[in-house]
């Protein structure tokens, strides 16, 4: 059946330094509302990542190759913007606790005021994702502490060579 105009695709815009399991839950349960879900991933050039853009496309596209109906793209520069060149209408964005929501809330606006076509559809992750940052996962690492179960196991890995590599973790 077809989807009515720009319901096709959700986008799932984020950093994604790194993916965790909190943001593969909001995907898959994007997943079991719109058809495509593409995961975009922020390039931003003012904020220092301990993940290169290319390196975040590439590590989500691994962990999603068997399921073609979740792509994943880096963009920049405004959502609202990205959101229209897509044909997509739906934002969809991740609430862990009251913390997350005046951010989101303020963004959700402002990119109403932008493009009012858009919406923005917030989600809550399974409780046991609610504590879960990039940022946390970072810490717990480059001290050596164990992630498994919280992100998926390509992260893993990765992370523990990124630490190996680097003597000072300088990007968290
Ligand atoms: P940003 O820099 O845009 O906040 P993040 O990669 O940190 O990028 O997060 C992308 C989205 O995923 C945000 O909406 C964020 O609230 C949500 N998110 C982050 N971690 C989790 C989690 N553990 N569970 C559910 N949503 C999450």
């Amino acid at each position: 059946m077809e989807s009515p105009e720009g319901l096709e695709r959700a986008v799932y815009p984020g950093s994604f330094d790194p993916i965790t399991n909190g943001h593969v839950d909001i995907i898959l349960r994007g997943a079991k509302l719109f058809p495509r879900i593409l995961v975009a991933v922020l390039e931003n050039p003012k904020k220092a990542t301990l993940f290169s853009t290319e390196e975040r496309v590439a590590l989500i596209r691994e962990i999603f190759k068997d399921q073609p109906h979740i792509e994943v793209e880096a963009f920049h520069g405004l959502l609202a913007d990205f959101i229209r060149a897509r044909q997509a209408r739906v934002v969809i964005r991740g609430l862990r606790a009251v913390s997350d929501f005046e951010y989101e809330l303020q963004m959700a606006l402002m990119n109403q005021q932008i493009n009012p076509d858009l919406e923005t559809l917030f989600m809550m992750p399974s409780a046991h994702y609610t504590f879960l940052s990039s940022s946390l996962v970072k810490e717990v690492a480059a001290l050596g502490g164990s992630v498994r179960g919280l992100v998926p196991e390509t992260i893993e890995r990765n992370l523990r060579e990124k630490f190996a590599s680097t003597s000072e973790s300088s990007s968290l």
